[in-house]
């Protein structure tokens, strides 16, 4: 396949490890690599590869581990698609606007030009305006699905007409899909080659103190992500303990726990005095219009509750961005807020 790779990209000799050299074998004396050879359980590299883990991975989702590439969170792998693809002050990219964070400082860190589309009528795909928005510069197209902090699931049939049509990569960032019954990309992905499917252990698994996030792409990009990455991205404790958890703790109870708040929030919260609007969500959380955005939030923290003010953030005007927590602590959100 033809990707925009940036053209240095393929001529980069990746850092190589000796114990590449051994595969298999009967190797029982590790001299190679200047460790200490005390065996504390963190004495040793990691694998730089992740074998055991992709496959723990890829049965998870059907997905052949070559397809994988497994980051320190899912922002490692926004950041190594900008490296990937863009050339500095010269390449551009495309993103909905407002979305997530991390697109615009990656971008800015790598000096790349976001051209952002405002999402349209109760925060709809812009299809035309993204393609329209793109040139033969735009090397990226970056789609968060569900979306934060609008909280909504795009429709497979909007996202597969911009994969059908951009030339360069489609991104879709699926941090929430375990929340979403739109459903994920990922069937999609041998049908167009040039799609990237973002996901997370972060929020539904469980796992955000763990940093580890997933790409899933062509065999030839996943590679290329791979090629330039940090040897040793994802640490020893993280590769074992996702293992050991993805074999033994189901988190559908809890996204199940998750998604009956969510109902019991979305008919509480239009209730309460200070609330005009609650948006749909297909997310673990919820963007909440109010009658004095600053005002409320403050009031929350005085009250020891943390919400996310996204009274400055395009669109959101008025609106704070609510994490869906555990039964009491929704209860508690609830008090406070019919005290304001
Ligand atoms: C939380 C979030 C992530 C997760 O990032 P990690 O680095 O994997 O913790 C990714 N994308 C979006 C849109 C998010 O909201």
């Amino acid at each position: 396949m033809n990707f925009p790779f940036r053209p240095h990209i393929r001529s980069i000799a990746p850092y190589s490890t000796a114990r590449d050299d051994y595969k298999g074998g009967d190797i029982s004396v590790w001299l190679d690599a200047n460790e200490s050879p005390y065996d504390n359980g963190v004495n040793r590299y990691p694998d730089p590869h992740q074998k055991a883990l992709k496959q723990a991975i890829g049965r998870l989702k059907g997905v052949e581990t070559d397809r994988i590439f497994i980051g320190n969170g899912s922002d490692e792998a926004i950041d190594l698609c900008f490296r990937l693809f863009c050339e500095p002050a010269t390449d551009n990219v495309v993103a909905i606007s407002p979305s997530y964070g991390m697109y615009t400082v990656s971008a800015a860190v790598n000096n790349v030009e976001v051209r952002e589309v405002a999402l349209g009528e109760d925060f709809r795909l812009p299809v035309e305006g993204l393609l329209e928005a793109a040139d033969a510069h735009t090397k990226l197209m970056w789609v968060c699905s569900p979306n934060n902090p609008t909280g909504n699931a795009f429709s497979r049939a909007d996202l597969e007409k911009l994969a059908d049509s951009f030339e360069g990569m489609l991104i879709v960032d699926e941090a929430y899909v375990d929340f979403s019954a739109k459903g994920s990309m990922l069937p999609l992905m041998e049908r167009h080659p040039r799609l990237i499917v973002l996901q997370t252990l972060s929020k539904a698994w469980g796992m955000a103190g763990l940093r580890l996030g997933l790409a899933f792409a062509h065999p030839e990009v996943a590679a290329a992500m791979a090629h330039i990455k940090y040897p040793y991205n994802v640490n020893g404790p993280t590769q074992a303990e996702v293992i050991r958890r993805l074999s033994v703790e189901p988190h559908d109870a809890h996204v199940a726990e998750v998604c009956s708040e969510r109902s019991r929030l979305a008919t509480l919260l239009p209730q309460l005095a200070c609330v005009r609007k609650v948006w749909p969500s297909d997310a673990n959380f919820f963007l909440v219009e109010v009658d004095d955005a600053d005002s409320v939030y403050n009031f929350l923290v005085d009250h020891g509750i943390i919400a996310r003010n996204r009274n400055r953030v395009p669109l959101c005007h008025g609106c704070l961005r609510i994490t869906i927590g555990t039964p009491a602590e929704n209860d508690r959100l609830l008090a406070v807020l019919n005290r304001y």
